[in-house]
């Protein structure tokens, strides 16, 4: 399969699962900056679990990941909306990410704000401290420790793909016995952590579980596509600059020479405001007329 997350159910049990397969949006997101192989590793796992996370919620609008630490990588950030279009960011200071470094070296005091913005509806975000070896481990902690449903996570990323698996426990229904159900959850958690960091990165989804739970009654549904995609736009840029207020948006046309430019930190998009496109934005004329003709 191409980009795409693909879930699954068991049939006797009350767990499903999905798989994460990036590699076209994954390139896309290192096209546009040349990370250093350490944090192109972490924004891939990052990105997987963006889109294994929104197929665990049923909303419509934005999850944000965000990892802020105190070390080398101050600002890990991955964006991916409920129609699966993703688009990830990372800020490192080079000369201390050393080739290697584990997440710990990278990431010292490292937490993890999960962010659902719902098109209609409030807003929620929670919140983990990054202790575990690896950014799974992280996400796992996260879901034992909110009252959530339990998950488990799988991540790994190679520069090339970045790929991932997650299995969560649903509330009971084929089985109510809850030693059962733990046993049954143990086994296939268990199994999950057979899997190695190159058969998660190599083998589709199919192959995956058949490697994994060809004993089990598992159904593997139909993929979904992810796309990378990045949501700015010169309107976006536009209310941030008018958001500064008319004063400070004309000084900053002042010092940058009578073009006041806004690039997009995610694709590297430039957007270009001029004395006459200030003007009709702090004279409510808004932005429709791109003024790129005008450079
Ligand atoms: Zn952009």
């Amino acid at each position: 399969m191409s980009d795409g997350i693909q879930r699954f159910i068991f049939d006797d049990t009350d767990v499903r699962g999905e798989c994460v397969v990036l590699e076209h949006s994954y390139g896309q997101v290192l096209a546009r900056h040349p990370y250093p192989e350490p944090v192109a590793l972490l924004l891939g796992e990052l990105l997987a679990a963006a889109a294994l996370l929104v197929g665990t919620l049923k909303f419509e609008g934005l999850l944000v990941l965000q990892v802020r630490s105190s070390g080398a990588v101050p600002l890990l950030m991955v964006e991916c909306s409920s129609e699966r279009e993703i688009r990830g960011i990372a800020r490192y200071e080079a000369e201390q990410v050393q080739p290697g470094a584990s997440l710990h070296e990278l990431l010292p005091e490292g937490v993890l704000a999960i962010t659902v913005e719902p098109r209609d509806g409030q807003r929620y975000q929670g919140l983990v401290a990054l202790e575990g070896e690896h950014l799974a481990d992280c996400l796992t902690a996260y879901f034992a420790t909110s009252e959530q449903l339990p998950t488990r996570f799988w991540l790994q990323a190679d520069g090339q793909r970045a790929c991932g698996m997650l299995l969560q426990q649903l509330p009971a229904q084929r089985i109510s016995d809850p030693e059962q159900r733990e046993v049954r959850w143990q086994h296939l958690t268990l199994l999950g952590d057979t899997l190695t960091k190159k058969e998660l990165l190599a083998l589709p989804p199919e192959i995956l579980l058949h490697r994994l739970y060809h004993e089990e009654p598992v159904r593997l549904l139909e993929p979904y596509a992810v796309h990378f995609h990045c949501s700015c736009s010169r309107e976006r840029s536009a209310r941030a600059l008018s958001s500064l207020g008319r004063e400070d948006a004309e000084r900053l046309l002042e010092e940058q020479g009578g073009t006041v430019t806004i690039d997009c930190q995610f694709c590297n998009q430039r957007y270009c405001f001029d004395a006459a496109d200030v003007a009709q934005l702090f004279s409510g004329g808004g932005v429709q007329q791109p003024s790129l003709a005008r450079h």
